[in-house]
């Protein structure tokens, strides 16, 4: 199944001069999202999560399915004050000012195996700080993966990690 069939490009979103990837398609066609699904797992499997993380919000999309696939327990980094309980933040540089994203001080034991997941990658600023965070919760971050990755912007060399990608655009 070409799974790019159910991406869908849409011009000038969020700003002028964006060319933004919609996953919307794909996520209301059963099976190739099952397809997707199937394919991060495989890709993911030889890594040994002890757990995944999605990075909200699309990120939980993947997440979540992903984690009931491959039978382990899922967590959810989110924007500022969206989390209760203790919490650890992290703040990180935009284009323009800052984002602060959290998790939940006990949401990884350390030294767990975590594999991070979003639904795009683009310029890494993202996954970088989601990264950058779980290690202060002393997760043992293997890889950081993704349905569609923008090659052009060189996303993966911002991540420390391996990043892995289904489908890719240049
Ligand atoms: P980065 O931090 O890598 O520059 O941007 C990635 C983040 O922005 C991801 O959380 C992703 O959901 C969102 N994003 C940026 N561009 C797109 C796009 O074209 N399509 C989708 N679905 N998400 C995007």
């Amino acid at each position: 199944m070409n799974l790019k069939e159910h991406i869908r490009g849409i011009q000038d979103f969020p700003k002028p001069g964006i060319l933004f990837y919609d996953i919307s398609p794909m996520l209301a066609h059963g099976e190739a999202w099952k397809t997707a699904i199937e394919r991060l797992a495989d890709a993911i499997r030889p890594h040994k999560p002890d757990l995944l993380v999605g990075i909200e919000s699309r990120g939980f999309l993947v997440a979540a399915p992903l984690a009931l696939a491959l039978g382990i327990g899922f967590v959810m980094v989110r924007k500022h004050g969206k989390l209760p309980g203790d919490k650890i933040a992290h703040s990180y540089d935009l284009e323009y000012g800052t984002d602060t994203i959290e998790v939940q001080a006990d949401a990884v034991e350390p030294g767990q195996r975590v594999v991070v997941l979003d639904d795009l990658l683009a310029t890494g600023g993202t996954m970088a700080a989601a990264i950058n965070l779980l290690r202060q919760v002393g997760a043992d971050v293997r890889a950081a993966a993704f349905l569609v990755e923008l090659t052009f912007l060189n996303g993966r060399d911002k991540l420390d990690v391996e990043a892995i990608s289904l489908l890719s655009y240049d």
